[in-house]
């Protein structure tokens, strides 16, 4: 009875940090703290050079990325996110099994959760949100799995390259992965990665529709044809579509009532 008691308060206490995260996180009344932990996922002297030659001007870019999208949504804060990149860790994050059912992926979540406060948290700024990326020697891996990005404990795994002319997607998936943190979801089709219409292109009115000028950052890719999209490789050409606005509170779901209809695509 005693232990059935503890696992009880235990998963109370969880369920009510997560409330909060999520109350706390979508205010966007002032910034939120991202700290980025780079960690080397390989032995490789590529990733270590790289790792030595990482400092906070690489991440500016996620900064002026927020900055400039919260403007366009005239946001109450006009600091969204705050970086702080920290010191390499040489701890890996628990990896979920492939095919993991349900109890193992919450137990999965929690073991994460667990690291992830073992091995954070040394600063004495807040850490509202923490990724922590895993730099790859794109020679040795040339194709990472798949990013994740937790509402839960707030905590994004990134699975990135370890080469300078990669940082700008890097950055992408980075900014995606923190806003499946604070509530966004996936924009484009599971089976093809194909952006969906019309929340996974960038300007669903665009005329022409294709080449999409612009990739929607829950999609990541950019649409140039009908039957063919390129990833984002710079935030430079990304925006924050009204869907995951909406998602994140950015936008307020009256607004969405009112906004004008959207066009399909031709012929569809
Ligand atoms: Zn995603």
């Amino acid at each position: 009875m005693l232990r059935i008691l503890f696992l009880l308060i235990v998963l109370l206490i969880v369920a009510l940090t997560t409330w909060q995260d999520r109350y706390r996180s979508t205010r966007w009344r002032e910034p939120l703290y991202l700290a980025i932990y780079p960690i080397a996922a390989d032995d490789s002297a590529v990733t270590q050079t790289y790792l030595a030659a990482l400092d906070a001007a690489k991440f500016l870019p996620l900064h002026e990325f927020f900055m400039r999208e919260a403007q366009r949504y005239q946001l109450n804060t006009r600091e969204p996110v705050k970086i702080r990149l920290r010191g390499q860790l040489h701890s890996s994050p628990p990896q979920r099994a492939p095919g993991a059912g349900i109890l193992s992926t919450a137990l999965w979540s929690l073991k994460l959760r667990y690291w992830a406060w073992r091995v954070s948290g040394h600063a004495d700024e807040p850490e509202d949100i923490r990724i922590f990326v895993l730099y790859h020697d794109p020679d040795l891996t040339p194709t990472v799995p798949h990013s994740l990005g937790l509402t839960k404990g707030l905590i994004g795994v990134v699975y990135a390259f370890a080469a300078p002319d990669m940082n700008g997607a890097n950055n992408v998936v980075i900014a995606h992965e923190l806003l499946h943190t604070v509530g966004a979801s996936d924009k484009y089709s599971f089976g093809n990665l194909a952006p969906r219409f019309p929340d996974g292109y960038g300007d669903p009115e665009q005329v022409p529709l294709y080449p999409q000028r612009q990739a929607e950052l829950m999609a990541g890719r950019r649409m140039l044809a009908p039957d063919r999209w390129e990833q984002a490789y710079s935030l430079d050409e990304v925006v924050i579509g009204p869907a995951t606005a909406l998602e994140i509170r950015w936008l307020r779901a009256t607004r969405k009532r009112i906004s004008p209809g959207r066009s399909t695509p031709a012929g569809a």
